[in-house]
Formats: structure tokens, sequence, C-alpha cells
């Protein structure tokens, strides 16, 4: 086993903390930190792998693979460079090593420091509630004043026809794979389907993914859609959008997707196939009924603009309330906890800029409104688009595909939102994101002066020749 096991440190009757975490996501752990570093006594309770989602199943494991992937693709393309690299060849278990090496490493720093913690007792179980300041592991009650819930969520799995009859893959499950599956079916064209498809199929698996919806990432604006479509199906991913009734059966070559969509086959066949459609909450074994914590209809904890429950003295942070679905959003929470607790500060969810990158290579960089949503808001705008043709970085590197582009407030000179869908855009979209969270006008960035050649360097250009939307 990996992971050793955490022995509870408190004697019996000692169970009264000053707070309690549970879980020990991207905001527990340093809660704790800032908690008992202010002289509290902290019980942090973890029923599974210190670290959570992003360390051990997530953000860590996948980008680590993404890695290897773009490794065995740059490889691929050596010729390109005039670099000859004769049979280019993944072996899986090496990556899949790898990918552990690195979570683990990261786990195992995560664990020490919290082991090592003055005032801090690490405790192994799954939590419930019993009252509002009381928590139950096991046959221990524990209690405090305070108690912060980081549960984060899981895969979920829909209640699709026929999956109860075959064997699939989630996020989770993937990630143990020794070989490249023949085929992989991914059912779900979002965030992680799509790191999942181009990067299985760079290790050289057939891919298929299967979107119910009419277009891939269909929270992003339709163009940056299809060019995300042009990238998968330009290095050989097959992509069925608009995939009505989807069914899963058993098939000769392993297992079927059955699907009504406009166009194509209706039968998709693979050898393994990956269930990508999002993420539930853990807070349905969490007993807060007993505390009487309020969850909206899908069972997210609601919280009000500064993570507090309903009930006085219990506060949720990560994924589990909604506010956020990445990690820089669990880590932000626990800083809008901890400024306010300890620091006396009166810091906001609400002020939190959106921010967040689709790690496709190359990647996508976000932040703020798409053009769709900016141009509900009535405001009149000025919107700004270059390719990657047309960025002497990418030509350079290489890698022309994508494009970037923003949108401003014409009136109030702000920048609404902007998308960079390039290489380095998960990168080169923090200048736009430092100058809106600095909440200062467009002509600022526009009149910076960035280092030449990067991607970054044409924002200001494209600043400079926006257009007013029509
Ligand atoms: C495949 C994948 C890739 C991702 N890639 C990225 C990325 O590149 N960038 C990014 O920002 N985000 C990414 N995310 C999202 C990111 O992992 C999460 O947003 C992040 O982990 C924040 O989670 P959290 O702090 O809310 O809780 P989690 O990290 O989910 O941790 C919750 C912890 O609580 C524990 N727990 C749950 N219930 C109980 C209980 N009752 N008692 C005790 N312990 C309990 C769990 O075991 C777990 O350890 C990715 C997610 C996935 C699945």
């Amino acid at each position: 086993m990996l992971y050793p096991s955490v022995p509870a440190k408190y004697p019996p009757g000692m169970n009264r903390f000053d707070a309690i975490v549970i879980g020990t996501g991207q905001a527990g752990p340093p809660l704790a930190g800032r908690l008992t570093a202010a002289g509290m006594t902290v019980a942090v309770i973890e029923r599974k792998l210190v670290g959570g989602t992003c360390v051990n199943t997530g953000c860590t494991p996948t980008k680590a693979l993404v890695a290897s992937a773009q490794a065995a693709y740059t490889a691929s393309r050596g010729a390109d460079y005039g670099v000859l690299v004769e049979g280019v060849r993944v072996d899986m278990p090496r990556v899949k090593a790898r990918a552990l090496a690195v979570a683990t490493s990261s786990r195992l720093g995560l664990d020490r420091w919290l082991r090592d913690m003055k005032g801090c007792t690490l405790i192994e179980g799954h939590a419930r509630f019993e009252a509002p300041d009381s928590v139950r592991v096991g046959t221990d009650l524990l209690t405090a004043p305070r108690i912060f819930v980081n549960v984060g969520g899981r895969p979920f799995v829909p209640p699709l026809p026929g999956v109860d009859d075959v064997p699939f893959l989630t996020n989770r499950t993937i990630l143990e794979l020794d070989q490249v599956p023949e085929h992989l079916l991914v059912v779900g064209g979002s965030y992680i389907g799509l790191e999942f498809a181009q990067m299985h199929r760079r290790f050289g698996a057939k891919v298929t993914i299967v979107e119910r919806l009419p277009r891939l990432i269909a929270r992003e604006d339709a163009d940056i859609s299809e060019a995300i479509r042009e990238i998968l199906t330009g290095e050989g991913v097959t992509v069925r959008t608009g995939a009505e009734c989807i069914r899963l059966g058993r098939h000769e070559r392993g297992v079927a997707v059955f699907l009504d969509c406009a166009e194509g086959e209706p039968t998709a066949a693979g050898s393994h196939v990956l269930l990508a459609v999002g993420r539930r909450p853990n807070t349905d074994d969490l007993g807060l009924e007993k505390a009487g914590v309020a969850t909206d209809a899908r069972g997210y904890i609601t919280v009000d603009d500064s993570l507090a429950t309903n009930v006085p003295g219990i506060w949720a942070l990560g994924d589990c309330n909604a506010r956020g679905a990445f990690t820089h959003t669990a880590y932000n929470d626990f800083e809008i906890v901890a400024a306010n607790l300890l620091d006396g500060e009166h810091r906001r969810v609400s002020d939190r800029v959106p921010a967040y990158a689709l790690f496709i290579d190359p990647p996508l960089g976000r932040v703020g409104k798409t053009e769709a949503e900016a141009r509900a808001t009535g405001r009149r705008l000025l919107i700004g688009r270059r390719p990657m043709t047309r960025v002497a970085r990418a030509i350079e590197k290489g890698d022309t595909r994508g494009f970037m582009n923003v949108v401003v407030d014409a009136e109030t000179r702000q920048i609404l939102g902007a998308a960079i869908l390039g290489t380095g855009g998960d990168e080169a979209i923090h200048g736009i994101l430092d100058v809106m969270n600095a909440g200062l006008p467009y002509e600022v960035l526009q009149r910076a002066v960035p280092i030449h050649p990067t991607v970054s360097e044409l924002i200001p250009t494209m600043l400079g020749e926006m257009k007013l939307d029509t």
C-alpha cells in the first residue's frame, strides 16, 4: 500500500477541538495550517488519500500524463523540426509510473506537513455530522465550535441504459490502465473527457468522443468549440456530437455506445469506454441533515458570499459548494475563510474573476465572460481576435492551431473576458487576468511592452485592433 494508515493520535476522551476540517482537498490543509498557527487545536479528517482529487486523481496525474502525451506527439513530429526519431513507442507502464510518482511525491509532502503540524491531529476515517458541532468518525465523536467541510466530489456515473451491463472507466479508474486501450470511447465532450481523449490518441489508441450536445465543450463560444474539434480531429480523434439516446452494451470488440446522431453510424464500438459526464459532490453520506446544513437539489452545500453555510459555525469550501470546480477556486475559498476569520477582513467569493484552462495541447486559457455571455448583458462591446497563424512564437514553435480573442465593455473600457486557445495559452491568459483583477481599463495592457517573441506580445496588438460588435 502506498499510503500508510493514519493512527488517531488523540487519547480517548480528548475529542474536543477548536476546529474540525473534513477532507484534505485544496482548502482543508492550508486552513488547518492557518488555524493551528493562530493557536487553535484542529482535527483534520480524511477518509482516503491526503490531498484529495487534485493531487491523487485530478490535476497532478493528468497533467503529468498530458506531458507524456505531448512528448510522444512531439517525437512523432520530429521530422517537422529536422529531428529524425525512429519508431516512437509509448511504454504505458512507465508513463503510468511517472504520473504516479509525481502524484505520490505531492501527497507524501502534504501528508508529512499535516502530521508535523503542531496542534493538528490527522484522523483517518469517514466523517459524518451528528449535530451542528459534532462529527463521528467510526466510534469516535469529535466536537468543535467551528467545522469546515472540504469534501470535494467524485465522478458522476449517469444512469444510461446498459451502464450496469458493461465495464466502464471513470476519470479515476482510467489512471490505473497499464496498456493503451485499443479503441477508447469517451462519453462526454467536456473538459475532463477532452484531456483524456487527446492524451490516449497520442499514446496510440483509436479514440471516439460521443457528446450529447450539438458541439464539444458547449459552455464555450461556438468558435472555440469548433477550433477544439478541429485540433482533435486533426490528430485522428473521431467526434460524434448531437448524440441522442446514448446507451451502452456489450460488443464483440469489447463495448459499444449506441447513439442516435444526426449523421454517422448509430453505433460506436471500442475496447474501453470512459464516462466523463461530470462530477457529483461527496455530500450524500455526510450526515448534513443531522446538522441542519442546507444543500441545493444536486447536493451541493448552500453557502453565502463568505462561504458560511446556513448553520452558524459551519463553512463549506471547494468543489462541494458549487462556487468553483477547480484547485485554484478551492484554494481561494481557503484564503477567503482564513482572511475573514483570522485577519478581520471581509473577502467575498463574488470578488473572484473566474479563470481556468483546458489542458489539451495546445491549451485553452479562459478568463471572465464568453462572447455570448458578454452579448447577453446588452452592453456595447469591443471585440478583438487574432489567429495563432499570426503569432510569431507559435510559428517558430511549429504549432499555429487556435486563436485568441478578447471582449471589452465599450463604455467602461473594462475587459469582460478572453480566451487564448493556442501554444502557451494557459500561461499567456494571466496577463489579461491580472488586468481584470486590478480593475484597470484595457488601455493599460494595450500600452504595455511585452517580451518578444511570446504569445503574450500579441495581446496589446489584438486590443489595438478591436472592433465594435454589431
Ligand atoms: C481528471 C481531473 C482533472 C482535473 N484537472 C484540474 C486542473 O487541471 N486544474 C484545476 O484547477 N482543477 C482540476 N480538477 C479539479 C480539481 O481536482 C478540484 O477542483 C480540486 O481537487 C478541489 O477539490 P476540493 O478541495 O473541493 O476537494 P477534493 O480535492 O475532491 O478533496 C476532498 C477530500 O475529502 C475527502 N472526503 C470526502 N468525504 C469525506 C468524509 N465524509 N470524511 C472524510 N473525508 C472525506 C476525500 O477523500 C478527498 O480526499 C480536475 C479534476 C479531475 C477529476
